[in-house]
């Protein structure tokens, strides 16, 4: 855990947060600023800055990831309609928090083009 990680903090019970659901490798949360009727967080629960710490012994956690947001989006009544998943890594992408997380939004419909 890394004690000034805002995210790390919530995986821990130590921040609120709207936990949606909590596994041994995983915490799904609602954004505090959702863009979309449906926004959630999904992130590992051990800290990694982005994506690009990750490497082919977190392949366990980082499929869980994915695995966790279509359930979630089953859940939450939108799996069919559809759904979107963002992993901003970097600068450039305007990734804003730097513990790994995939966004998931749904409940309207998504703009185009990308980018
Ligand atoms: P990024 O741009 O890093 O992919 O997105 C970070 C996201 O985390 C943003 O959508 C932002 O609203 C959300 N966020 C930032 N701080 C907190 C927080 O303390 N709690 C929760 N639940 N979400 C947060
Ligand atoms: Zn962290």
């Amino acid at each position: 855990m890394t004690q000034d990680c805002v995210f790390c903090r919530i995986v821990a019970g130590e921040a609120p947060a709207q936990i949606v659901y909590q596994d041994d490798l995983v915490t799904a949360f609602w954004d505090i600023r959702p863009v979309a009727p449906v926004h959630i967080l999904i992130a590992p629960n051990a800290h990694y800055r982005s994506l690009n710490e990750m490497g082919p012994e977190e392949e366990a956690v980082a499929g869980r990831m994915m695995l966790v947001a279509r359930q979630i989006a089953q859940e939450q009544g939108i799996a069919d309609r559809g759904y979107r998943l963002i992993l901003n890594t970097g600068r450039d992408a305007g990734q804003v928090v730097f513990h790994v997380h995939l966004h998931l939004l749904g409940g309207r419909r998504m703009r185009y083009p990308l980018g």
